[in-house]
């Protein structure tokens, strides 16, 4: 589906976000993916970065064909971290997955966590 018209029916507070409809604090953005500030930050850095395409829910619904977009995702989050600073003192990259994990929002993301030592930080 193309992603403006994905954006314009997407349900979720990630929707919201990406239509404008509320602020966020953007952290890198470009014409599949956007990266913001948490705005409940489990660690010194907390960054969440969405695919711009609801395409899954969670990785639980992921398949072969988001696999080039998935790839992108990991470029970008690499290059995210980087900008952020939290590679060389280490950090976490995760993705919650249902109602197990505690999920919050139905849209694939993944949190970028660091800036301190992360024993028991979860996203
Ligand atoms: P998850 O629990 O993995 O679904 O993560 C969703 C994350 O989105 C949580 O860490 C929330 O704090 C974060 N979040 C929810 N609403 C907003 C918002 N308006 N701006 C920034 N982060 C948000």
């Amino acid at each position: 589906m193309d992603i403006q018209q994905d954006i314009a029916q997407n349900p979720t507070i990630f929707g919201k976000i990406l239509r404008g409809e509320i602020p966020n604090n953007t952290v890198y953005e470009d014409d599949r993916v956007l990266a913001f500030h948490d705005i409940a930050p489990k660690a010194k850095v907390h960054v969440v970065v969405i695919p711009k395409l609801n395409f899954a829910s969670n990785i639980g619904e992921v398949t072969e064909e988001h696999k080039e977009y998935l790839g992108y995702l990991l470029v970008k989050i690499n290059e995210i971290s980087e900008k952020l600073g939290v590679i060389g003192g280490g950090f976490r990259v995760l993705t919650n997955s249902g109602p197990n994990s505690g999920q919050e929002v139905p849209h694939l993301h993944f949190h970028i966590l660091g800036g301190e030592p992360l024993a028991g930080v979860n996203g």
